[in-house]
């Protein structure tokens, strides 16, 4: 990890940091380029955007994580409910990203798993497509065997529930030989809590880890057993190899999709796009911007304009 992000996880935990910029301006030019709304039907609204001048699609992640008050986790889970009985009023896919340590996990896992289903309840209830999806994120290492366990109870359920695994983690591949014989959604991303005891080391060897966890989720028991691989990565060499490899065998474009940040490379969403791939955003919306937008500043140094101007004027 470089010292630039580093110095940007460091403000994104700082309380300070995160009160003054919320003050300073309701949405600066950092909130408006990661984030998509200051509300849900602001982001509805955006969603409703770009699927019709693009064709892509969105994941709605209402803002807020290692929440423990109880309060504060009905407000989280209420607006999660809402965004998706929004999007399916607006005729799109209902698809919400959800954080266990925001609705629940940090009190009880009970109240997170009673949570977790009032909202993927809400995702199947709300318009019952195939595409309608609740996405648990992987947080960090300490919620991850939880976060593993609601993803199975929620299918057990009947649930329409899937999960995101992090290629950097050296057991990511048990996790997956599980999933891909599901009729589930796994969206596998590089991840974004490193842990030098658990992770595989270095930038090639996370990204072979990645194909290779791509490869399993494309094989052929996993076309078979109904399974929707997601790839979440901005990484066009790693896109380039997995089309190969979809291509090689005989996955239809259709059969999955590629999944970005609102905000972190449109150019290279739109190419996807034209290319025939089925493209989804992950969507934030919600007041508490700060953490989230610094973090994606951190991810990459060529960034640092847009902190600079939304200290400045707006
Ligand atoms: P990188 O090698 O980091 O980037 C590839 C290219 O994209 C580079 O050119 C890079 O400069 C550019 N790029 C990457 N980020 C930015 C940015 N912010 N601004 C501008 N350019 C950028 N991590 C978790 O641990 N848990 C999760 O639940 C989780 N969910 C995610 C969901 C989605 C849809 C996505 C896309 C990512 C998610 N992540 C999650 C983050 C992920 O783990 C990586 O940290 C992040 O995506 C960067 O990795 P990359 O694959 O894009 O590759």
């Amino acid at each position: 990890m470089s010292i630039f992000q580093k110095a940007t996880i460091a403000l994104a935990r700082s309380p300070v940091a995160g009160r003054a910029m919320r003050t300073m301006a309701a949405r600066s030019t950092l909130a408006r380029r990661f984030v998509g709304g200051a509300d849900v039907d602001e982001a509805v609204r955006t969603a409703a955007r770009l699927r019709e001048a693009h064709g892509i699609r969105a994941s709605l992640f209402y803002l807020g994580e290692y929440v423990a008050d109880r309060g504060a986790i009905e407000h989280n889970v209420n607006q999660a409910i809402g965004a998706c009985g929004a999007l399916a009023a607006a005729g799109l896919d209902v698809h919400v990203s959800v954080d266990p340590t925001a609705i629940g996990y940090m009190h009880s896992d009970a109240l997170g798993e009673d949570n977790a289903r009032r909202i993927g309840m809400a995702a199947r209830g709300s318009a019952g497509k195939g595409g309608d999806w609740m996405v648990l994120d992987m947080e960090d290492s300490g919620i991850r065997d939880r976060t593993c366990a609601l993803h199975r109870n929620l299918l057990v359920a009947g649930i329409p529930a899937g999960l995101t695994l992090q290629a950097r983690r050296r057991r990511t591949p048990e996790d997956l030989a599980w999933a891909i014989r599901q009729r589930t959604s796994l969206r596998l991303v590089k991840g974004a809590f490193p842990e030098r005891a658990l992770d595989h080391a270095g930038r090639a060897r996370i990204d072979q880890a990645y194909l290779d966890a791509a490869s399993i989720m494309l094989s052929r028991e996993a076309r078979e057993s109904g399974f929707y691989p997601v790839f979440g990565t901005h990484d066009d060499r790693l896109a380039g190899a997995i089309m190969e490899l979809a291509r090689d065998r005989g996955w239809p474009a259709s059969g999955f999709e590629f999944e970005m940040l609102y905000g972190v490379r449109p150019d290279w969403q739109l190419a996807l796009r034209a290319l025939g791939y089925n493209v989804r955003v992950y969507l934030p919306f919600g007041a508490d911007w700060w953490p989230y937008a610094i973090r994606r500043v951190g991810e990459n140094p060529r960034n640092a304009w847009l902190l600079a101007r939304s200290l400045t004027a707006d």
